[in-house]
């Protein structure tokens, strides 16, 4: 059985794995996906076919990986997961390909870092189910064409838009993972205290939920941390007062900004008068790279009003000076 029961306070490391729920109805939120996924499971299971590929798209975090072993678990087959950039050359593709058996789901996290040989391979292996092998070296290769049984591909990205249109039209099934309102991640932050054995007092998952970036990913890890105060000060309870203290200590603030958040508006404001400033100009700045700055924290500040992508580059709005306790200069020249 994969299911966890709860476990006394405090003790025992629980992994990621263990707070992943294996169930649809254990998913928490994303009302209107769960329902579209429910459906698209119940008619593969009613025709008894394996489904079509499905495309998860959303920033880090949000249960893409969950989900699709959520999807392995419900149609009861087995899962094989790769990425991206571990699949360095076409032939590692190639021979993953050939050693599914039928029904199995294949799980290719970031699918937009795949090299490109390694993308037509795939996209021909979805839609086709075949994969050409190359058997040999030099001028006597030759490449022998393997029919593959059905399979189906679950690709994850944090850049649609980066996905070429002929692979984002082999996906029967795009789902788009948004950031969870507050009042969902409080659910999911009292399942995940219930499974870690942590007594949450009234109103401390709401202290929680509003700090965690609308990120599940975000709210566990803030809560294993609440967890360490908790033992530490020997809590019975964790009040209110507790979260924010023991948050406070790990610099995530009160709009749930974390340090490279913070970072980010800084240079904006600080270096750059506000912006507008180019993404790999601003990357540098922080000390990041473009695509973690990109992806992981400009999609949350923009949606929380912090940040505008413009044209001519990303501009801090006033909640952002404000945010950070600065005004700004007057501009002369206006
Ligand atoms: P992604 O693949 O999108 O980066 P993951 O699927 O790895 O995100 O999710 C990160 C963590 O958050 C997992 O450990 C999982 O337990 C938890 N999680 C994510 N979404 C949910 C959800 N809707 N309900 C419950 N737990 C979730």
């Amino acid at each position: 059985l994969r299911m966890v029961s709860s476990q006394p306070i405090g003790n025992e490391p629980v992994s990621d794995e263990e707070l992943r729920p294996h169930v649809l109805d254990g998913f928490i939120g994303q009302p209107r996906l769960k329902a579209q996924l429910q459906l698209f499971l119940d008619a593969a299971r009613k025709r008894d076919v394996p489904p079509d590929h499905i495309l998860l798209a959303g920033p880090p975090g949000l249960g893409k990986t969950t989900l699709a072993m959520i999807v392995a678990n419900e149609l009861e087959v087995p899962i094989r997961v790769t990425s991206g950039p571990a699949v360095q050359h076409a032939g590692d593709l190639a021979s993953i390909l050939s050693s599914l058996d039928t029904g199995e789901v294949l799980f290719i996290d970031e699918i937009h870092r795949l090299p490109r040989a390694a993308e037509e391979l795939l996209y021909i292996a979805m839609e086709d189910f075949r994969v050409d092998v190359m058997v040999g070296k030099g001028p006597g290769a030759s490449s022998i064409p393997l029919t593959l049984p059905r399979f189906t591909v679950i690709g994850a990205t944090t850049r649609e838009g980066m996905l070429p249109s002929p692979l984002r039209a082999r996906f029967g099934f795009t789902a788009h993972l948004d950031f969870y309102p507050h009042e969902e991640l409080e659910k999911l932050i009292e399942r995940s205290a219930n499974v870690l054995g942590v007594n949450l007092d009234e109103g401390s998952a709401h202290e929680l939920a509003l700090r965690s970036r609308g990120t599940p990913r975000i709210a566990n890890r803030l809560l294993r941390r609440v967890r360490d105060w908790a033992i530490v000060h020997d809590l019975v309870m964790v009040r209110p007062s507790d979260v924010k203290e023991a948050l406070a200590l790990y610099q995530i603030d009160s709009e749930g900004l974390d340090r490279l958040d913070i970072a980010v508006l800084n240079a904006i404001i600080r270096n750059f008068n506000g912006g507008p400033v180019g993404l790999n100009n601003l990357a540098a700045m922080v000390g990041e790279e473009s695509e973690t700055v990109e992806t992981v924290c400009e999609p949350y500040l923009v949606r929380e009003g912090f940040l505008m992508r413009t044209p001519k580059g990303r501009v801090a709005t006033e909640k952002a000076w404000a945010h950070l306790g600065i005004t700004p200069k007057d501009d002369v020249s206006k």
